[in-house]
């Protein structure tokens, strides 16, 4: 048990004043490289980090289900045969439910209509859910997939759906989708119910084909620094949706279902066919797609350590192609290779959020010294800076 099991734990005997019948936990992730790709159609490398969501869940014998989280002043509880009025959530508003509690209900809504799963869900028990988590909200680790992960692998072996991995990465993404109305890809979702220790998850967003993809990291003598900017996003408002939008206008003009269909070939005819700022978002995903294939090359035939110039280049395409990045950001990934970082770049959605540095095992201290320098230089709030390491996907933990 962790801390943060102990933590739901604690939260579920407040709750209920009996001991939950089981404590489930997933991840949140750093994706290595393939940024804005998944929505795409395209190639993804995340990991999962060792920080986790927790849920502590037990039965109740009416049909209704409360959710309590350590990160809400108040639980929230529904009636199971409600779930169906509540979601999905109208496109453009608010979901019906504070939003927090809008990601574990709608994967309890998720769930009851997941293709595969076994009829019991449907006469599945009331359920009390207490949530903990040590996963940074709202800074690009995907603290709402490590919820729905957690939240989905209980439910899943209490309602006995019978779900694989992949089925519940579904629901979760479905939650996600239509019950909070966060227009995201699948790839956080993945990332947390099918990550291995020091491994990286080579998925293909179309096909949902994941292949572990060691990284070995430690082995090379080299450490991932997670640089958080502070800078909260919004993934249900602004840029996000625009950016989406752009490349299906970019895919319609190719003539393509999506710009995975797209090769760095065919950039030259895209810039002859569109205006200059959906070219450039084209260009982002189409490069981006092949960096990723590329760093699985160069991770399978050279290591790690070979992979620098990737990360930078995918930095570079988001913040002068995408245009997803933000001050801190650039600040974060200059001062990293400043300071000797192989190499470095935005991850997540951007806006704001956090950013990645692979660097030697022994330079965490200074290359942390310096980019905090350079925040404090430029008045930016202070970073928070930790090493993760790729770990476990979604589990049961007691
Ligand atoms: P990210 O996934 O990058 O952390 P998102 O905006 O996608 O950011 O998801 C963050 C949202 O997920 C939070 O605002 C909150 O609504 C919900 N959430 C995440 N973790 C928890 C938690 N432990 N308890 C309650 N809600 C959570
Ligand atoms: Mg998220």
């Amino acid at each position: 048990m962790t801390t943060t099991d102990d933590a739901a734990t604690a939260l579920f005997t407040e709750l209920t004043g009996c001991a939950p019948a089981g404590v489930w936990s997933a991840p949140g992730r750093v994706n290595l490289i393939g940024e804005h790709t998944d929505y795409n159609d395209g190639f993804v490398l995340p990991f999962a980090i060792p920080h986790r969501t927790v849920a502590a869940v037990g039965p109740r014998d009416d049909r209704r289900i409360r959710v309590a989280s350590t990160f809400a002043d108040e639980p929230v509880e529904v009636a199971i045969d409600e779930l169906a009025e509540l979601f999905p959530t109208p496109t453009g508003k608010a979901p019906a439910v504070p939003e927090w509690a809008a990601y574990p209900l709608g994967v309890a809504w998720a769930l009851r209509q997941a293709e595969g799963a076994s009829d019991a869900v449907i006469t599945g028990a009331g359920l009390d859910i207490a949530i903990a988590s040590d996963v940074p909200v709202g800074a690009g680790l995907s603290s709402s997939a490590a919820i729905e992960g957690a939240t989905a692998s209980a439910l899943n072996e209490l309602w006995e759906a019978g779900l694989d991995r992949i089925a519940l990465a579904r629901v979760g993404r479905r939650a996600e989708n239509e019950a909070v109305g966060a227009p995201t890809g699948i790839m956080d979702q993945m990332a947390s119910m099918l990550g291995e220790p020091d491994a990286a998850i080579f998925l293909d967003c179309r096909s949902l084909d994941a292949n572990l993809v060691p990284v070995g990291i430690a082995e090379a003598g080299l450490a991932i620094l997670v640089m958080d900017t502070r800078v909260k996003h919004a993934h249900s408002t602004g840029g996000y949706g625009e950016r989406r939008a752009a490349c299906e206008r970019g895919a319609a003009i190719m003539g393509v279902p999506s710009l995975r269909d797209v090769s760095v070939d065919d950039l030259p005819r895209a810039e002859e066919l569109m205006d200059d700022v959906t070219f450039r978002r084209v260009r982002h995903v189409v490069t981006e797609n092949q960096r990723v294939l590329d760093t699985v090359r160069v991770l399978r035939e050279e290591g790690a350590r070979a992979i620098g110039d990737l990360l930078v280049a995918s930095h570079a395409s988001m913040r002068d192609d995408f245009e997803i990045s933000v001050p801190e950001l650039d600040t974060a990934v200059e001062a990293a290779l400043a300071a000797g970082a192989i190499g470095a770049r935005m991850t997540g959605g951007g806006f704001g959020g956090a950013a990645i540095a692979l660097i030697e095992q022994d330079a965490v201290q200074h290359v942390t010294d310096a980019v905090n320098a350079a925040f404090a230089a430029s008045s930016f709030t202070a970073p928070v800076i930790f090493t993760v390491t790729p770990s476990a996907g979604a589990h049961r933990d007691a």
